[in-house]
C-alpha cells in the first residue's frame, strides 16, 4: 500500500499524556463493568487505525508493534478487507456452514492446501479462534492414532481453554489456580540456543527431546507432538538449525503426529507462509488463526487427507466455525498477500529492525540478545553480565514505550522477553522512531 493510501499519517504524535482523559474515563467504567481476568497491557482506548498507527480516543497517534499479538500482519483496517467483509455482510453472514455449506469456506480450505507446507493430498476444518483450532488438532490427532498422549514443548504457548492451557508452558497467569488439568498432556525439553550449553547443536537439542519422550512417555503411546517452529509467547524463540528435522523424523518413525502450530508465526507474518518452512520440515498438520483474516476471528487445522478424514463426520465442527464473513476477510488476506508481496515485506521489516537494533546486546548490558524472522522480533533482557531474566526492566521498557506512544508486547516464561510484531507495512522511519525511545529506557536501566 503507497503512504498515501493510509488513512492516518504514519507518524507518532502525541497531543494529551497517555493515558489521556478519555481514556482514563474508559478505564473507570471498565473497571466496574469488565472482569479483571481480561487484563491489558496499556490502558489506552483506541479508536481507529491505518497501516501501522493506531489512533486512540483522545486524538493521540500510536506506533502498534504489536498488532493485537499479531493478528493484523496487514496494517490496521486495511479499507479491502473492510469492503470485502461489508459486501459480504450485506450477502449473508451465517447458515453454518455443516447445516447448509457455502463457498467462501470451501474457498478458504483451497488456499490452505496451497500455502500450508507439503505436496500430498489436504483437508481443512475452519474454527473461531487459534484455542480451538489445536484443541481439535489434538482430537483428530487421537482419532488417526488410537493414542491418547499429546507432547508440546517447554516455553509453549497453546491457549487459555482448559484442554490447550495444559499445553500451555507456564503456570502463571495462563492457568494458576484454574485445575484440575486434563490428562495426558506432557511439556518435553526445547532447543532454545540462548539458554542451551554453549555450542548444542539442534541434532543434539533434538536428541535431548526424545530422549525424553521415549523415557516419560514412551514413543507408542504418543499420538503427537506439537511445536511452534518460532514460539511467540514463549519469547521469540528459534530452535537451532537441524532441530525440527530430526524430530519430525522422530515422529514419522513411531507414527506420531507432529502439529506445526503456526497461529502466530504463520500468514507471512515472518517472511514465508508458514515459520516451518524456514526449518526445512513438512508438518503434518499445520493451525492457523491469528493473521488469517485482518481481525475478524477465524481459524483453521490444515493437514493429510488421511489424518483429517479420520474422523466421523460430526465429530469436529462448531456453530461459528468458518464464518461467511471472517471466510472473505482472509480471502481477501491471502490476495493482498500475493498482490502486494506482503511475504517480501515481512523480510524487509526484519532487515530494517536487525539494522537499526542488532547492536543492543553490545550497547546495553540488560539486552541479552535480539533474534526473530519477518516481522517477529524478540529482544531477552537479562541482569547485566549474566543470563539471568531480567522482568522488572522489561516492564519498564513496556510502560514507558507505552508513556510515549508506543505498543510493545511481553514475552518470556520468565517475562523478559521485549516482542515486536508489527504490521508487515510498517516502515524505516516508525521503526526508527520507536527504537530511539526503547532506546531511552535502556540507557537509563543500563546506567
Ligand atoms: C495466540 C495463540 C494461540 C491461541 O489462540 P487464541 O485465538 O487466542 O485462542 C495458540 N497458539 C499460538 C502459537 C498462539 O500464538
Amino acid at each position: 500500500m503507497a503512504s498515501s493510501d493510509f488513512s492516518v499519517p504514519q507518524q507518532r504524535k502525541l497531543v494529551t499524556e497517555l493515558p489521556g482523559p478519555r481514556s482514563r474515563e474508559l478505564h473507570a467504567r471498565r473497571r466496574a463493568a469488565v472482569s479483571r481476568g481480561a487484563g491489558t497491557l496499556a490502558d489506552i482506548y483506541m479508536d481507529h487505525g491505518s497501516g501501522a498507527i493506531l489512533v486512540d480516543v483522545d486524538g493521540n497517534q500510536i506506533i502498534d508493534l504489536g498488532c493485537g499479538i499479531g493478528v493484523t500482519t496487514i496494517g490496521h483496517a486495511h479499507p479491502e478487507i473492510a469492503a470485502a467483509a461489508a459486501a459480504q455482510a450485506d450477502k449473508l453472514t451465517h447458515t453454518l456452514f455443516t447445516v447448509t455449506p457455502y463457498e467462501n469456506y470451501v474457498k478458504v480450505a483451497e488456499k490452505l492446501a496451497e500455502i500450508t507446507p507439503g505436496d500430498f493430498e489436504k483437508r481443512s476444518i475452519l474454527v473461531n479462534s487459534g484455542a480451538e483450532a489445536v484443541e481439535n488438532a489434538v482430537k483428530i490427532a487421537r482419532k488417526y492414532t488410537g493414542r491418547r498422549v499429546i507432547a508440546a514443548l517447554d516455553h509453549a504457548f497453546h491457549g487459555r481453554t482448559n484442554l490447550t492451557m495444559a499445553m500451555t508452558y507456564r503456570p502463571w497467569p495462563e492457568r494458576a489456580g484454574m485445575g484440575p488439568m486434563p490428562g495426558d498432556i506432557f511439556s518435553v525439553p526445547i532447543s532454545y540456543p540462548f539458554r542451551d550449553p554453549e555450542g548444542m547443536t539442534g541434532e543434539e537439542a533434538a536428541e535431548r527431546t526424545i530422549d525424553y519422550i521415549v523415557t516419560h512417555i514412551g514413543a507408542t503411546e504418543l499420538a503427537a507432538l506439537f511445536v511452534e517452529p518460532i514460539q511467540g509467547d514463549g519469547g521469540i524463540i528459534i530452535p537451532a538449525p537441524g532441530y525440527f528435522k530430526r524430530l519430525s523424523e522422530f515422529c514419522t518413525e513411531n507414527g506420531i503426529v507432529f502439529v506445526a502450530d503456526e497461529i502466530q508465526a504463520g500468514i507471512a507474518r515472518t517472511g514465508a507462509w508458514y515459520s516451518i518452512e524456514h526449518h526445512g520440515v513438512v508438518p503434518d498438520l499445520v493451525t492457523s488463526a491469528k493473521g488469517i483474516a485482518g481481525g475478524f476471528p477465524l481459524a483453521a487445522v490444515t493437514g493429510r487427507a488421511e489424518i483429517m478424514d479420520s474422523v466421523q463426520p460430526g465429530g469436529v465442527g462448531g456453530t461459528f466455525g468458518g464464518n461467511p464473513v471472517s471466510t472473505a476477510a482472509a480471502l481477501a488476506v491471502f490476495d493482498l498477500v500475493e498482490r502486494e508481496n506482503l511475504i517480501g515485506e515481512a523480510q524487509r521489516v526484519e532487515k530494517a529492525f536487525f539494522d537499526r537494533i542488532g547492536d543492543w546486546p553490545s550497547r546495553f548490558p540488560i539486552v541479552g540478545e535480539v533474534r526473530g524472522k519477518g516481522a517477529m522480533i524478540g529482544v531477552e533482557l537479562v541482569l547485566p553480565g549474566t543470563k539471568k531474566p531480567n522482568p522488572e526492566a522489561l516492564k519498564a521498557v513496556i510502560q514507558y514505550a507505552a508513556s510515549q506512544g508506543v505498543i510493545v508486547l511481553d514475552a518470556g516464561s520468565w517475562d523478559s522477553v521485549l516482542r515486536f510484531l508489527p504490521s508487515v507495512v510498517i516502515s524505516e522511519e516508525l521503526i526508527d522512531d520507536a527504537a530511539t525511545v526503547i532506546e531511552q529506557k535502556l540507557t537509563e536501566l543500563s546506567a
